[in-house]
Order: structure tokens, then sequence, then C-alpha cells
């Protein structure tokens, strides 16, 4: 089964265009700092250098910005703030299913620059571009259904005025695992809304988003609307801005220690804040379950983004009588998959982003298997260049061992049993995350129990894939919070005010 980012169906390639294959043959990718509609350099002329995992060669340099451009940064978006929260909700509407349309017509470019500089399959990086473009679709659609509500107080003596205004310039920091998508998550409704914003990417990953704000540009985003700052100085960067009063909100995807620490930074400014961040995502199977469904959909949990998803199943709890079955049928799946450069055709398993990321994997492991756990397939890193690591799978997990405690991100797949329903459920939520989780079962009744008892934001249930741009995407717990997607989507970029009016004071004629 092709592994999607989404379930977003992408085709195997799009009409009319064939993948480049090199980053040569992508012709000229934008490296500058944009910055109020122009392409410039930092400003202290610093550079980062992009590597490529497969190969752990430099694709590219590009701008870092320093503190001063972070700031000329949100000087842009809180100047064109006022004129773009006046534009018609259908001009943006109609800017946003231009920019899907762009995105779709060069996704075989923008799905090879994700492949180049995040590591992932060719296959995949075209499911994340059809999943990145459908946020401008969703969102274009939505723009014009930013209503409000009129009502009568329950006395009769005033009416009830609600409206929903755009709640102001917005800084946007982004991981590098959907080097597109987690942008286009927020761009998205951030445009249909009317706010300004400021998109800081991954360092590991800026291509995507420097090229998105080409695109963006050329479908007539207007100078200030949308400024992008790459820097290797995160903290330094963004600090000033996230206390700087004229920024009105942040929204970050990325990690849970991360996240904590921008929610402590914006409290002075009591900022609106939205928070996507870790995950640590249950994969039940239950034994009413189709077990071979239940393969394909962990190969798909677990393998997509070579397990580099916030999605991933981390822990696969299986009922006792089934887990030996499971983990045979998983492991003949695991040792099938073909390691490689994501560029090259048949290869369904990419390199993890660094060495540093592989080198946590591979220490997950070790523990594991000290804990007592046995390896059913893999278990090594790969030699050669490039961060590969091969895919694998642990049997007899025990309680205790760091790998069913912390986030994974990497093509690992560790088993633990259970006796009862009751046990898989404390089990599963026995984490302080709660972004996904999934569980296979043919029973209705244990589908409503489990999906009413699990305390995470996103439940799939005979599925391996949840995210979808209609579908609310957040996390409860250490996961965060806010919705990103779906009508909630827009909530995170709209202030609700609330106008009472006297009808009998109203002047009569
Ligand atoms: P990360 O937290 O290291 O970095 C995320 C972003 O924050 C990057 O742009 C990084 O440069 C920036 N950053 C780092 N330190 C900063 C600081 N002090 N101040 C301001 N910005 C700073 O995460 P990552 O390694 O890029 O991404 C992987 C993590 O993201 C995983 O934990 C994953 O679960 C999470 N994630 C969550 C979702 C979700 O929707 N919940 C989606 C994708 C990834």
């Amino acid at each position: 089964m092709p592994h999607s980012d989404t379930d977003t169906t992408a085709p195997a390639s799009y009409p009319g265009t064939t993948a480049p294959d090199s980053f040569e043959a992508l012709g000229s990718v934008p490296t500058g700092l944009y910055i109020a509609g122009q392409w410039r350099d930092s400003s202290d002329t610093t550079t980062i250098a992009v590597e490529n995992p497969a190969t752990g060669r430099t694709l590219t340099d590009i701008a870092s910005a320093t503190p001063a451009d972070g700031t000329a940064a949100l000087d842009a978006a809180v100047v064109a703030a006022d004129d773009w929260a006046q534009t018609s909700p259908r001009y943006r509407g109609e800017l946003l299913r231009r920019a899907f349309d762009l995105l779709t017509e060069r996704a075989e470019h923008f799905a090879t620059l994700i492949t180049l500089e995040m590591g992932k399959p060719l296959s995949q990086s075209r499911g994340e571009v059809a999943y990145g473009a459908e946020f401008f679709r969703w969102y274009s659609e939505e723009s014009v259904r930013i209503d409000g509500r009129w009502a009568t107080s329950p006395d009769g003596m005033s009416r009830l005025m609600t409206m929903r205004q755009p709640v102001g310039p917005t800084l946007m920091i982004t991981p590098w695992n959907f080097p597109l998508a987690m942008g286009t998550r927020k761009i998205g409704p951030a445009i249909a809304a009317g706010c300004t914003m400021v998109v800081k990417p991954a360092s590991q990953t800026p291509l995507t988003m420097l090229a998105l704000a080409d695109l963006l540009a050329e479908v007539g985003v207007p100078a200030g609307v949308l400024n992008v700052i790459p820097t290797r100085m995160s903290g330094a960067v963004m600090a000033p801005l996230i206390t700087d009063p004229r920024l009105r909100k942040l929204t970050f995807t990325g990690s849970t220690p991360v996240g904590k620490d921008l929610i402590r930074q914006s409290a002075d400014q009591v900022l609106r804040v939205s928070m996507e961040l870790g995950g640590n995502a249950p994969f039940l199977v239950f034994d009413d379950a189709d077990l071979e469904a239940a393969v394909d959909g962990a190969v798909l949990a677990k393998m997509r983004n070579m397990g580099e998803a916030c999605t991933a199943a981390n822990r696969f709890l299986v009922h006792r009588s089934v887990a030996d079955d499971f983990a045979n049928l998983l492991s003949r799946r695991m040792s099938a998959e073909r390691l490689g450069a994501g560029i090259d055709d048949g290869v369904t398993v990419g390199p993890l982003i660094d060495d540093k990321q592989r080198g946590k994997v591979a220490e997950l492991v070790t523990d594991a298997v000290q804990w007592g756990a046995d390896i059913a397939t893999g278990g090594e890193r790969v030699d050669g260049p490039g961060y590969f690591y091969e895919p694998t799978v642990l049997t007899n997990v025990q309680p205790g061992s760091a790998v069913l405690r912390e986030e994974i991100f990497g093509p690992v797949a560790p088993i633990s049993t259970f006796t009862d329903d009751d046990d898989a459920i404390a089990r599963a939520n026995d984490t302080e995350y709660g972004l996904a989780a999934y569980a296979f079962t043919s029973s209705t009744a244990r589908t409503i129990r489990v999906a009413e008892s699990l305390q995470f934001g996103m439940i799939g249930i005979n599925q391996g894939v949840i995210s979808n741009a209609a579908a609310p995407f957040g996390g409860m717990k250490h996961s965060g919070f806010g919705r990103e997607g779906g009508p909630e989507g827009i909530a995170e970029y709209v202030e609700t005010k609330y106008v009472g009016i006297n009808p009998i004071a109203a002047p009569t004629a």
C-alpha cells in the first residue's frame, strides 16, 4: 500500500509534468528572507546551509534572519494589517483558490523540494502537497462564511450582535517534518480571516516555505501580508517578537518542551496562543479486528514520514490472543520496505532528518532491549551516507522502557499486549500526551466505548491516517491546544466581539 501523508489521494505523478531529478533541475529556488514583498539578505549576511538528509551534502545556503530582520518582518505585518483586514472575504478566498490551483499545477516541483530537504519518498511528498494545498482550497471556501449572530436578550430589552474580526498580526513557527503542510494549515485560515503574518520555518527545511512565499506573491497576496524569516537563531529572533505588543497571536507546531517555553514567553503580552505539540499515539488492536486491515493501518500509521510524524503510532497495544500473528505480519511488511534516497523510484523509506534524530532512535531501541524487548526485525543504523535507520519491530516491550514513554520519531514499532478492554484503555491513556490514537475492532459497541474513553484529540477507528483539511486537527494534555483544519480552524484567527444595542434608546426618525 502506498504511504500517503494524508487520506487526500495523491496521484502517482501529476499529469503533464515529471518530477525534477535533482536540486539543480528545480531551476531557481528562493534563498533570501521575504519581508514586505521583497527578497533580501539577512542584515548581517549570515546564512544557513540546507542539507539533503539522504546524502548529508549541502543543497544550498539561504539567508538567516537576525533579530533586526525579525523586527522588520513584524513591522511589515503591522503596516499591512489594517488594509488587509478591510479586504473582502471573497477577494481573500479567490487568492487562496488561485494558490491552491497553482500549487497543484506545480506539485512535482514542490514534492521534489520537500523530498530533497526533508528526506521522505517522493510519493509521500506528493501526498503532502495534496494535503497542504487542500488547506488553501478549504479556507478559500470558508473565508465567505465567517459570520456573527444576532439575538434578542432573554428579557427583551437589548439586541445582542456578535461579529468576528481578524485577530491581527500573527507569528507562525513551524517544524521540519511537513515543511509545506504545517505552514498551509496556518496560512490558509489566516488569509481567509484577514490576518497578516510572519512565518518562521524550521532551519532544516526552509526551502519549501520560501518557494511557497514566492507562489503566494505570484497569485497576488499583497506585500507585508506574509513574511518569511528562516533563522538559525530561533530563540534570539523569536523572543523579541513574542513580547512585542504589536503581535496579537502566536501559533506554534513543534515539540512540547519548546512549546512550553513559548507559552511562558507569551504570558507577558497575554498573547492568543495555539500549540500543536508532540504525541505518543497508542495503536490498539482488539481480538475482533480484521488483522490484515490492522497491519495495513499499522504500516501507514508508523511508516508515514519514516515515523517522524506527531500522529505516528508510538505504542502498539495488541490483545494477547492475536499479538503473535500481528507481530509476524507487521515484521514481514516492515522488512519488505525499501530504504533509499526519497528521490529514487520505488523507495518507500527515506532517511531520518539528521544524525541526532537517528541517534535518539537508536538509543530508544537499545534501552528497550535492555528492559527485555526482542527485536523481530531491523534494529540497526544503515552504514553509508545519509541518516538511515532500519524499519524495526520490537516485541515483548516491557513497562518502564523509554520507547513507550517518549516520542520515537523514527521507524520503530514497539509491541506490547493487553488482556481486556479496561486494560487496553488504561494503558493507552497512560501518557502525558493526547494527540492521536488508533483502534482496530469490528465491534460498534467497542468503537463507541473506546472513542469516548481515550483522552486524545483525534481518534482513528479502523484507519491508520486521520489528517484531513476538513477536520479539526489538535491535541489535549501536553500535546497542546487549539485546532487546525475544518470550520474550527478559522476560530484561531478571529476575535469575537459583542455589541449590545438598546433598541428603545435608538432615535426613531
Ligand atoms: P522543535 O520544537 O525543535 O522546533 C519547531 C520549531 O520551533 C522550529 O521552527 C524551530 O526552529 C523552532 N524553535 C526551536 N526552539 C525555539 C525557541 N527557543 N524559540 C522559538 N522557536 C524555536 O520541533 P521539530 O523538531 O522541528 O519538530 C518535531 C516536533 O514537532 C515533534 O515533537 C512533533 O510531534 C511536533 N509536531 C507536532 C505537530 C502537531 O500538529 N501537533 C505536527 C508536526 C510536528
